[in-house]
C-alpha cells in the first residue's frame, strides 16, 4: 500500500481539470462545442521569440547545470523591463526571482515565508491555485470577499480587524482573473496603507498586466510609492508574450520576501533551461510592438464578444483588463447550472463563478481565446434557449 500524504489529500480538486472533462466528454459525443470556458492563450508565440530560443538551444553551454538563481542577462532585462514599462527601478540582484512561471511561486510562497496555522488573506473570487499553496504549507485561510459594488476591489474597511490582526499575507491580483476587474492608482495607495498598518505582506499577482481592455495601460502595484517595503509582484511572460508552455516567469520586489522565495527555489530547483531564458531576454528586450498588438486583437473580441452578447440581452460587466468577459448568470439559476446548461442545450462551455469562490456565485467567465464568428453563434445558440429578459 501507497496511501497519499495527509498534505496531497488535502489539496484541492483541479476544478479546470472537470471542466475539461465534461468539454471533452461532449466533443467526443460529437457535439460541436464552442469552448469559451478555458483561460489558455489561443495565439502563438512570436516569430522572433522562437528563433532566439532556437539560436540559443545550439550554444553547448546551455546544455549544462545553469546558474540556480537565473541568467544575469535575464535579470537585468526584466529590471530594464519594469523600468521602461513602469518607471520602476530594480536591483536585479535583490529584487528580482527567475521563476519557471508564476504558478510556481504563488504556490511555493507560503511554504517560504509562513508557518504553518498563519493567516493567508486570499481574494474570494480569485485564481483557483492559490489555495494548492495554503494547503502545502498548512497555513490558515481567511477569504475576502470581492463585491462587484466596489469593482471588485478589497474594501479594507469592510475586513475583521481581528482576521486583519492576524494575517500575515495578503494576495490580490489586478487585472483580475475570473473578472477583469483593474486597480486604481488609491486602491494601491490604501493597499500600501493597510500592509503598513497591519503588518501584513503583500503579494500582487500581475498576470494579466499587459492586457488592459481600454487602450490604457494596468497599473503595477510597484508603480505605488511605499510597495516595495511591503511586498512584491509576479509576473509572468505566459499571457504578454504567449509562452504559456514555456514556464517563465519572474518576481519583482521586496529584497527579503525575494530572497526567501529563491532560497526555497534552490532547495526544489534548478533555474529554468539557459534558452528559455534568453528567449525571455528577447521578449523583454523588444519594442513591445506584439504586445501592443496582441492588447488590440482581445479588445476587438471583447468588442465583438459584447456586441452579441448584448443582442441577445446579456449585458456584460464592464472588465477593464485580462482576456476575460464576466457575465451574469439569469435568475433562477446557480453558476453551475447555468454552465452546465449551456454545455448540454447550447454546446457552449463556459467557466463558472463558483469555481472561483463563493464570491463568484452568479456569474460565469468567458475567455476570449477564438473568434468571430464563433462568439456571434455562441449568442446566438444561447439566445435559443430564452434565458435573458
Ligand atoms: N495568475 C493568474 C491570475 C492566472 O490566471 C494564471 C494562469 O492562468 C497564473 C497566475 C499562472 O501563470 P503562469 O504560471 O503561466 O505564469
Amino acid at each position: 500500500k501507497f496511501p497519499e500524504s495527509k498534505v496531497l489529500q488535502g489539496l484541492p480538486t483541479q476544478f479546470f481539470a472537470t471542466l475539461v472533462n465534461n468539454v471533452n466528454a461532449q466533443i467526443a459525443a460529437g457535439v460541436d462545442v464552442i469552448n469559451l470556458g478555458q483561460g489558455n492563450p489561443d495565439q502563438p508565440t512570436p516569430a522572433f521569440i522562437v528563433q532566439a530560443m532556437q539560436k540559443a538551444t545550439a550554444k553547448a553551454e546551455n546544455h549544462k547545470y545553469s546558474l540556480f538563481r537565473g541568467m544575469p542577462s535575464f535579470k537585468e532585462a526584466a529590471a530594464d523591463f519594469y523600468q521602461h514599462e513602469y518607471g520602476v527601478q530594480l536591483d536585479p540582484e535583490t529584487e528580482i526571482a527567475v521563476l519557471g512561471g508564476s504558478k510556481i511561486g504563488l504556490v511555493e510562497l507560503p511554504l517560504a515565508l509562513m508557518n504553518p496555522g498563519e493567516t493567508l488573506l486570499l481574494p474570494d473570487p480569485g485564481y483557483p491555485d492559490y489555495l494548492s499553496g495554503v494547503a502545502l504549507a498548512q497555513v490558515h485561510l481567511e477569504l475576502f470577499r470581492l463585491r462587484r459594488e466596489n469593482n471588485y476591489l478589497l474594501d479594507y474597511q469592510e475586513l475583521d480587524p481581528q482576521v486583519a490582526a492576524a494575517a500575515k499575507y495578503l494576495y490580490l491580483n489586478y487585472p483580475n482573473n475570473p473578472t477583469g476587474a483593474v486597480a486604481t492608482a488609491e486602491f494601491f495607495r490604501q493597499t500600501v496603507d493597510f500592509a503598513r498598518e497591519n503588518q501584513i505582506g503583500i503579494v500582487h499577482d500581475f498576470a494579466y498586466g499587459a492586457l488592459g481592455a481600454t487602450g490604457t495601460k494596468p497599473r503595477s502595484f510597484l508603480q505605488t510609492p511605499g510597495a516595495k517595503e511591503v511586498g512584491i509582484e509576479m509576473y509572468t511572460l505566459s499571457k504578454t508574450y504567449n509562452m504559456a508552455g514555456w514556464r517563465l516567469g519572474f518576481a519583482v520586489g521586496n529584497p527579503e520576501m525575494i530572497e526567501a522565495l529563491n532560497l526555497i527555489q534552490d532547495h526544489l530547483f534548478v533555474s529554468v533551461f539557459p534558452a528559455i531564458q534568453e528567449a525571455g531576454v528577447a521578449a523583454l528586450e523588444s519594442d513591445q510592438k506584439t504586445v501592443q498588438k496582441l492588447a488590440q486583437l482581445y479588445q476587438q473580441r471583447r468588442a465583438d464578444f459584447e456586441k452579441a452578447a448584448r443582442q441577445i440581452g446579456w449585458e456584460p460587466y464592464p472588465s477593464g483588463g485580462s482576456f476575460y468577459a464576466w457575465m451574469p448568470v439569469p435568475e433562477g439559476y446557480s453558476s453551475a447550472e447555468f454552465s452546465d446548461l449551456l454545455l448540454k442545450e447550447a454546446g457552449v462551455a463556459v467557466a463558472p463563478g463558483s469555481g472561483f469562490g463563493a464570491g463568484g456565485e452568479g456569474y460565469v467567465r468567458i475567455g476570449l481565446l477564438i473568434d468571430e464568428p464563433r462568439f456571434s453563434e455562441a449568442c446566438e445558440r444561447i439566445g435559443k434557449l430564452h434565458l435573458f429578459a
